[in-house]
């Protein structure tokens, strides 16, 4: 199994799917390599994400994956390589700089303020919103509650008290707020029900079709490949593979060679 094989051509991808064909990248990722003080994870990692799509990292445990979200967010500087978001330089940039250039992270974990309403939860997110006004944060929310009725229900409900999926709701509707050209989600379905990933992913799609990039890293990989138009398979903080999802999806060995399964 050669990169080569799954390796996309240049120019517009044929995702297969409904959506219409991305465009050019709104992220080039370009020899990236970071970790933790003496650690070093990433190992000249390159990515590139084009305009309009649904892009999965998958990759075993411990391969990089978050590694590479929380540099991209600027959670984590990295040591060498560059990270061009819409033509802006990220690395070396804060994480609220970067949330202004247009990227919203929800980390793993679904983590919200547990000890705020999901509604304080949601304006806190706003806090970064270009040119906000009290009319345009509150018209961000209406929005979210439109694509997130169950939050709108338990708008005034602490965020501690939610379910697993109604504070991945949260998390998502949180970093949304932003008004985010790109939406990073990290670990999606972890520790929630089929059924409730299939409502998140329902929800993602609404999302996505109004016009939000989707970078998604994924532990359940039919849940990413079904999911997605392109994915990278990470392994050992390198590439092995990239291609349109429906490829990796079809390639057996891909799991038993890079997912450990
Ligand atoms: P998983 O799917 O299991 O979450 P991953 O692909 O997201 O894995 P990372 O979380 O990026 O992998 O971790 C990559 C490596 O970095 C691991 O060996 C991990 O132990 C190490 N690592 C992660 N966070 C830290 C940290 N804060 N300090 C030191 N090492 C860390």
């Amino acid at each position: 199994m050669s990169l080569r094989h799954f390796e996309t051509a240049p120019g517009p991808v044929d995702s297969g799917s409904a959506r219409a064909a991305p465009a050019g990248p709104v992220l080039t990722v370009t020899g990236l390599r970071a970790g933790y003080g003496p650690i070093q994870v990433l190992h000249g990692l390159d990515l590139e994400i084009a305009a309009g799509e649904v892009h999965a990292i998958i990759g075993g445990n411990g391969a990089g994956k978050t590694t590479l979200l929380r540099a991209i967010s600027g959670l984590i500087q990295p040591s060498a390589g560059s990270i061009d978001f819409c033509g802006n330089e990220l690395a070396g940039r804060s994480p609220a700089e970067i949330v202004d250039c247009g990227v919203g992270h929800a980390p793993e974990g679904h983590r919200v303020f547990r000890g705020l309403t999901v509604e304080e939860n949601l304006r806190l997110g706003a806090f970064r919103r270009p040119g906000k006004t009290r009319a345009s944060v509150n018209s961000a929310l209406a929005e979210i509650f439109e694509f997130f009725p169950k939050l709108s229900e338990r708008r005034r409900q602490l965020a501690g008290t939610l379910s697993g999926g109604e504070q991945q709701m949260c998390a998502i509707g949180r970093a949304l707020m932003t008004a985010p050209k790109l939406l990073i989600i990290d670990e999606l379905s972890l520790g929630l029900a089929p059924i409730i990933v299939e409502e998140l992913l329902h929800i993602l799609s609404k999302i996505h079709a109004a016009g939000t990039t989707l970078l998604l890293v994924e532990q359940d990989v039919s849940v990413a490949l079904g999911f997605s138009d392109r994915a990278t398979v990470v392994s050992s903080g390198q590439v092995a593979l990239r291609g349109p999802a429906r490829d990796l999806l079809a390639d057996p060995q891909i799991i038993t060679t890079y997912l450990g399964g």
